[in-house]
């Protein structure tokens, strides 16, 4: 459990006087500080309960509800001490953070995050935990893992594995909900993916003399399945030039080369240069399980990316004025960094010029509705229910930035105030926003945060696969913060990617 982490009562209820108070502004002028409201109901990152992390329930009877808030339906009574593990979360209702956890006694439902205890989370780290090999023997390090149907919390249980638990490697990784999973053969529980996080390698197997499936072509852009030795040429004897983390991504120049029966790629990367890998250790890239579209009709909440490389995604909101917004350009601009905006259809049609060069410079843009209103109520009122409103929202600032520069911005949008629930997420994929951006560290800029705890919350705090929120409101200190962020993020061996790179 974090420090202090539910003793946040009264903070939160401060912010809902705040949320409220602006509330009554936002009425009368819809666009006057929207972007300092975007987060007013959220909790600080610190507080937040990642997914994948294993839960007990914290309160002597509580209820598992069909949605976020008090008013959704009772599913169960859980006791005391239940276990479970969060699916997604946390969705602001009622002052509270709901999370979606999966219990093997109870099913799925939505828990208040307060009574939640965590007992174990995923750890996100820079070092990769996975790349182990088909054939490899692993072993169970956690005291009772899930075998599961496949890569991801969201499957379907198979069996409890026992501490100890020892079995064969048959494929993966595959990553899913940040953690890489492998579909491993056991004696005792049979066949069925297990996140590697839990997992030990016991024995690696050695690399085989068959192809990977599948031809990498050249020019097809590949990414490494353990850490790799980049060489000078095509065999084993070869000079090393590098080591490549795992993860790390590169594009075919030619090969197959044959030698030692292993078959060798010459790749070309920006973080290494150019040299010879073994096509044993590289897969395509851009078949991430978080790049495909979910099947259960609902937009895919989105907090962090993969940990599995050193990356970390700096998103800027733009919702009410110019601010800061050529300024940060020119600072991502001066240093090549690459961001994700989100960005209203208002915002859009009172500034086209810097949309025109957000497109040019290579940024991501992500839909952050028309006119900023929030699809729950939660952060402000009044709340808009109808899905026809909420379609058009997206549509109106999707249709605009389109005419203006030809970029699409769907899949990916951002709800205003980070307000969601299950029938915003429904709507959204309806009108092809199958992909909604959260966030897993908040600036604080909107709430008077100074440069020095915004560096040390997104540049030293950050780890692999965040996803930093800033704005470019005159009032915040983002942008003073900005240049000093991207050099700190980049000295600690970040790479600074959008959005959908840090999900590819
Ligand atoms: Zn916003």
């Amino acid at each position: 459990m974090n420090s202090g982490g539910w003793s946040r009562g009264n903070v939160v209820a401060g912010w809902r006087r705040y949320a409220l108070m602006v509330s009554f502004v936002a009425v009368l002028l819809p666009l006057i500080g929207a972007a300092n409201l975007n987060t007013a109901n959220r909790v600080a990152a610190a507080d937040v309960i990642a997914i994948g992390s294993v839960i007990e329930i914290n309160d002597p009877q509580l209820y598992l509800r069909s949605a976020p808030g008090f008013d959704s339906t009772v599913l169960a009574h859980m006791e005391l001490k239940t276990r479970g593990t969060v699916l997604a979360g946390p969705v602001a209702a009622n002052g509270l953070d709901w999370y979606q956890i999966q219990t093997s006694r109870y099913g799925t439902g939505w828990a208040a995050g307060k009574y939640l205890k965590v007992i174990s989370a995923p750890v996100a780290t820079a070092t990769p935990t996975g790349g182990w090999a088909a054939g490899s023997t692993i072993e169970v390090i956690d005291p009772q893992l899930y075998l599961r149907s496949a890569p991801g919390f969201g499957s379907t249980v198979l069996a409890k594995m026992a501490l100890g638990t020892r079995g064969t490697v048959l494929s993966g990784p595959q990553y899913a909900n940040g953690h890489p999973w492998y579909q491993i053969r056991t004696n005792a529980y049979g066949t069925g993916w297990a996140s590697g996080t839990y997992l030990r390698l016991i024995s690696a197997a050695q690399p085989t003399a068959t192809p990977p499936p599948g031809t990498i072509g050249i020019g097809a852009s590949v990414q490494t399945t353990a850490v790799l030795n980049l060489r000078t040429g095509p065999s084993l004897t070869s000079t090393i030039a590098a080591v490549m983390v795992n993860g790390a991504r590169a594009t075919v120049v030619a090969g197959p080369t044959w030698a030692g029966g292993i078959p060798w790629y010459q790749v070309r990367t920006t973080a290494y240069g150019t040299g010879w890998a073994s096509g044993n250790y590289l897969v395509l890239a851009g078949t991430s399980a978080l790049l495909t579209k979910p099947t259960d009709g609902l937009s895919r909440l989105i907090y962090n990316g993969v940990s599995s490389r050193n990356e970390v995604a700096i998103t800027i909101d733009a919702g009410a004025d110019r601010g800061w917004a050529e300024e940060m350009l020119d600072v991502l601009a001066a240093n090549g960094v690459k961001v994700t905006w989100g960005m209203t259809g208002a915002w859009a049609s009172a500034n086209p010029d810097l949309i025109e060069r957000m497109v040019n410079e290579g940024h991501q843009i992500m839909n952050h509705t028309w006119s900023h209103p929030s699809f729950t109520g939660v952060s402000a009122s009044p709340a808009m229910t109808s899905s026809t409103a909420r379609k058009s929202e997206l549509t109106g600032t999707a249709d605009y930035v389109y005419n203006l520069t030809g970029y699409r911005m769907s899949p990916y949008w951002r709800p205003p105030y980070g307000d969601i629930n299950t029938s915003v997420r429904r709507d959204a994929y309806d009108a092809g926003y199958w992909q909604t951006v959260m966030w897993s560290i908040d600036s604080m800029g909107w709430n008077g945060a100074s440069v020095s705890q915004i560096l040390n919350k997104c540049a030293w705090g950050a780890k692999a696969g965040d996803i930093i929120l800033l704005h470019v409101g005159y009032s915040s200190k983002d942008y003073a913060s900005l240049q000093q962020m991207i050099t700190i993020l980049q000295n600690r061996g970040f790479a600074l990617v959008t959005v959908e790179e840090l999900l590819g």
